[in-house]
């Protein structure tokens, strides 16, 4: 009696010990607030990965604090889209111990970066230079923005993590499975709601939406500014008004931190409606869902304005 007690408290014992006797799974960090939303989707059960910019930061310029560094320090992967997005964590990223780079990933779209802002004009702003660094043909950094794109990063993350955490493997890999599942629903969603406005020109804040515009079949007609960090000149304000009036632009879209006068006074002289949009994130709540939530506010964003809701 006592000694099968003994039996079925060891039995149970090992029934509950793998988990305990596994290594912990590798702490994951993540650059910026859509990517960590995808990542966290696939670590769903095991492990929340670190996210550097969080809150509503800017993610074109922002600035490492020393906690940063340290979780930096810790992590064992770092996930981010690459040096023509994140050029501040260009150098400390050499310094992680594993690095998952975005823009690298084997099949991902890439689009370069449009120069000026105001398409098809002959007007050129100063500061486009900033987005990225060194290269002339950089690509446009906000590869998020194509569902698709979003699919090829988890599939490549699942790979990496059940490479670097064989024991949870499965795990990662049904989570990837389930994520690029959503993926798909949410892309047939949002071509159905935007396909009604894709004649619609409309001007946007910063350039952050060409892979969505390609995606969709949208009409943009151009961007307040190509670098969000700095107000445009009266130059090309003056540029933006005339193509607004000249392509009967229905929308100005303003972004969270930026640009409520700048906006206001290029959609007041066009006649022109004022709508949000948050293409990096900065309202979103981080985790899981937070990928999905940014891409459905954008197209509610755009499909509502443009169809003058
Ligand atoms: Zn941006």
């Amino acid at each position: 009696m006592r000694k099968s007690l003994l039996a079925a408290a060891f039995l149970g014992l090992l029934t509950a010990g793998p988990a305990m006797a596994d290594a912990p799974p590798p702490d994951v960090l993540v650059s910026i607030k859509p990517l960590h939303g995808l990542v966290a989707a696939v670590m769903k059960g095991v492990a929340e990965p670190g996210l550097i910019v969080s809150g509503d930061a800017s993610p074109h310029d922002y600035a490492m604090k020393p906690s940063d560094a340290r979780a930096l320090e810790r992590a064992r992967l770092l996930v981010w889209v690459g040096k023509d997005f994140e050029g501040w964590l260009k150098k400390p990223a050499a310094k992680a111990r594993h690095r998952l780079t975005m823009q690298e990933i084997p099949g991902m779209t890439r689009l370069a970066t449009r120069e000026g802002g105001v398409w098809d004009s002959h007007g050129n702003d100063h500061g486009h230079k900033d987005h990225g660094k060194d290269d002339h043909d950089e690509t446009d950094g906000h590869l998020w923005l194509d569902p698709d794109n979003a699919a090829r990063l988890v599939d490549a993350v699942a790979g990496r993590l059940a490479e670097m955490d064989p024991a949870r493997a499965d795990r990662y890999k049904a989570n990837a499975a389930e994520t690029r599942k959503r993926l798909a629903d949410l892309d047939s969603t949002l071509a159905a709601r935007l396909k009604p406005v894709a004649g619609k020109p409309y001007v946007v804040f910063h350039d952050a939406h060409q892979y969505f515009e390609a995606r969709y079949g949208l009409t943009p007609a151009g961007a307040v500014t190509i670098d969000p960090e700095r107000p445009p000149s009266a130059k090309r304000m003056a540029a933006l008004r005339d193509r607004l009036k000249a392509t009967k632009a229905a929308c100005v879209f303003r972004e969270p931190r930026f640009a409520g006068p700048t906006v206001q006074a290029l959609a007041d002289a066009a006649g022109a409606r004022i709508a949000l949009l948050d293409p990096e994130g900065a309202l979103a709540e981080a985790g899981p869902d937070a990928y999905f939530t940014i891409m459905t506010a954008i197209a509610d964003s755009l499909a509502d304005c443009l169809s003058g809701r």
